[in-house]
């Protein structure tokens, strides 16, 4: 690090913490603090604690900030930084938070929505650095997405677009929370799959996965799938196979419709590794329409602690 880097705040605000780093413009997380969201006092508290977690952390900081970045839930105004209803943040009707932080900072503040923070996140540092053209799904508790073109953002004509988690693999499928039918993220968001887990566990009485989770089925997470199917556990082998197709069908979709054939895929699930990917790689090839087959590349984020932090303090740079 040399006095010739320069250096961004990244602000990760979730419904239950807000994450604030100092990050370089070559990707190095220099100081990191968090605090609490206190969603449920409403906007003008959440936002009193983004401001003094953004004070604690510059007050014995050494560093000249060139600007704030702050990744949200929920829809944000392309350029406008106006965060309209975001899910787990109540009473944020439409608050322009961008206005907001940079009359206190005095200084430039750029906002975009989470999944767009990453995929800027992953452009800046990550995985998409030597590419112009990708699209970026993040898998946790929902499916995120963000899709770059030329190394900007698409965000359609509001803002809303790259919800890659509500594209409907099937008509008739499951219920989303969205009110939609059959959407990826009703498939392999992190709640469904604990769910549909703990139902199959029990016509599979040989899984490793009953001795991981000491036969209490409350306790199926994807770490403890992931560990049976690294052990060769079949049954956890096949769920995350699985994934992988549901996952494949859905970027098909998206590689024959935009002509986009680079995926990189982070967030917690992005963890069962190899195995996921090769389910995602094989789906796609036997799907894709010709032209484009050669071309596909499913890969994994490189940012994966901190993500939030970086993929927002790349906000900064990107617009620089
Ligand atoms: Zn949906």
């Amino acid at each position: 690090m040399t006095k010739d880097n320069k250096y961004a705040i990244g602000v990760d605000l979730g419904g239950t913490s807000i994450k604030l780093g100092i990050v370089s413009d070559n990707g190095k997380l220099v100081n990191k603090i968090s605090v609490r969201t206190e969603a449920e006092k409403g906007p003008k508290k959440v936002i009193e604690n983004i401001v003094s977690g953004i004070n604690e952390l510059t007050e014995k900081s050494k560093y000249k900030i060139a600007g704030i970045g702050i990744g949200c839930p929920g829809v944000v105004t392309p350029g406008k930084g106006i965060v309209e209803n975001p899910p787990n943040l109540p009473g944020w009707d439409k608050v322009n938070i961008g206005k907001i932080i940079s009359n206190e900072f005095k200084k430039p503040v750029y906002v975009d929505n989470d999944a767009n923070a990453a995929a800027i996140g992953e452009l800046t540092f990550g995985s998409g650095k030597k590419y112009k053209t990708f699209i970026m799904v993040t898998l946790g508790t929902g499916v995120g997405g963000g899709i770059v073109i030329d190394k900007k953002i698409y965000y359609g004509e509001f803002g809303a677009a790259g919800e890659i988690g509500h594209i409907s693999i099937d008509y008739n499928g499951p219920k989303c929370n969205c009110g939609s039918f059959g959407c990826i993220e009703a498939y392999v968001g992190n709640l469904y799959l604990r769910e549909r887990v703990r139902t199959e566990l029990r016509n599979h009485p040989e899984s490793k996965i009953w001795k991981l989770i000491n036969n209490d089925l409350s306790k199926v997470s994807p770490r403890n799938i992931q560990d049976a199917a690294e052990a060769g556990d079949e049954f956890a082998e096949s769920v995350i196979e699985e994934l992988g197709f549901y996952l494949g069908s859905a970027f098909t979709s998206l590689c024959n419709v935009l002509d986009i054939s680079v995926f990189i895929i982070g967030g917690g699930m992005a963890g069962f590794g190899k195995p996921l990917f090769d389910s995602i790689r094989k789906t796609i090839a036997e799907r894709v329409l010709a032209p484009i087959r050669p071309r596909v590349k499913v890969l994994p984020a490189k940012l994966k602690n901190d993500a939030g932090i970086k993929g927002a303090s790349a906000l900064v740079f990107h617009h620089k």
